[in-house]
């Protein structure tokens, strides 16, 4: 080996192992992944570490508050993989200043908005009607029922009220997510349970709005979108066709290293289901049993960039 020879390799071992880790992201789901809903992690290498090992290409950042710094890092050392939204407590009444500037300052949506209030109350209205003034959508977390003791509610309301706020915020856009959202794609629910089993009963509210309303999108994640779409093999093959356009992969997963290391549903017995399992992997394996390739692509990535007008 001449000394040009050994310099090829050096340097060819030394782009490899990246080049191929992007590869297997790629390649172990058939195509690139886009995960809507991840929350950031405190180490920049911690976020790196989920994206990889559940074989996902590029993540939105789920951010509150002050988090510009953090991300800006994170976006220095893994360019073009991450997105950010930014939230911020919708009772303080600089809520619309703060959620401005992030905007401003590269944030692309608001959320998730996860906070004790009701979804058609003043709080969240106004965040509504500032998400269409500024074009960027709204990621809202809605839940009924605890998942431990004293917990409380979130964006409460959302069978009984949400239509009217899709009528009355034309547009905004809307992404729904949560225990509330997913389980009211069954018509025969009444927020008994916040994940509820068995066969769907068709002509739920979710999967009625979805339908009908141009400006409502669904965010899979979590327990309660995995939940959901694992309840009924027929109604989820046929779900994810008639609303391909409108849904988003996304995870929500606190596993360690996209395999279910780690404390992966923390706080959270009713979601044991998936405890010690990475969210991320259980659903994308799930989309991938239930939908056609097209339609894979599009929950798991086109549509995201559509979205969030990404080339
Ligand atoms: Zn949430
Ligand atoms: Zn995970």
């Amino acid at each position: 080996m001449n000394r040009r020879e050994f310099l090829e390799t050096v340097s060819a071992a030394a782009v490899l192992p990246a080049i191929s880790r992007q590869q297997a992201a790629a390649n172990e789901w058939g195509s690139p992944v886009f995960d809507l809903h991840f929350h950031l992690r405190q180490q920049p290498a911690s976020n790196i570490a989920h994206l990889d090992g559940a074989g996902v290409t590029k993540a939105n950042l789920l951010t509150r508050g002050a988090a510009l710094e953090q991300v800006k890092a994170l976006q220095a050392t893994a360019p073009g993989r991450f997105t950010w939204f930014n939230s911020y407590d919708v009772t303080k009444p600089d809520a619309e200043q703060v959620l401005t500037e992030a905007i401003k300052a590269g944030a692309q949506g608001f959320g998730e908005m996860k906070f004790h209030v009701a979804a058609d109350g003043p709080e969240l209205r106004r965040m509504y009607a500032l998400a269409a003034e500024l074009h960027v959508p709204i990621l809202v977390h809605f839940q009924e029922v605890d998942h431990f003791e004293n917990e409380g509610t979130w964006s409460t309301g959302f069978a009984k009220t949400f239509e009217s706020i899709l009528k009355a915020y034309p547009k905004t856009t809307f992404i729904g997510h949560a225990d509330a959202f997913w389980a009211n794609v069954s018509a025969d629910y009444h927020n008994e349970a916040a994940y509820p089993s068995g066969p769907i009963k068709r002509g739920g509210l979710t999967d009625k709005w979805l339908g009908d309303y141009a400006n409502l999108f669904g965010d899979m994640s979590a327990n309660s979108g995995n939940n959901a779409m694992s309840r009924d093999a027929q109604f989820t093959a046929d779900f994810l066709k008639r609303h391909q356009n409108k849904l988003f992969f996304g995870s929500d997963c606190s596993c360690a290293d996209g395999h279910g290391g780690g404390v992966s549903q923390s706080n959270n017995p009713a979601a044991s289901r998936l405890a010690g399992k990475c969210v991320a992997r259980e659903t994308l394996g799930l989309l991938k049993r239930s939908a056609s390739a097209d339609v894979f692509q599009k929950i798991t990535w086109g549509n995201v960039h559509k979205l969030l007008k990404i080339a």
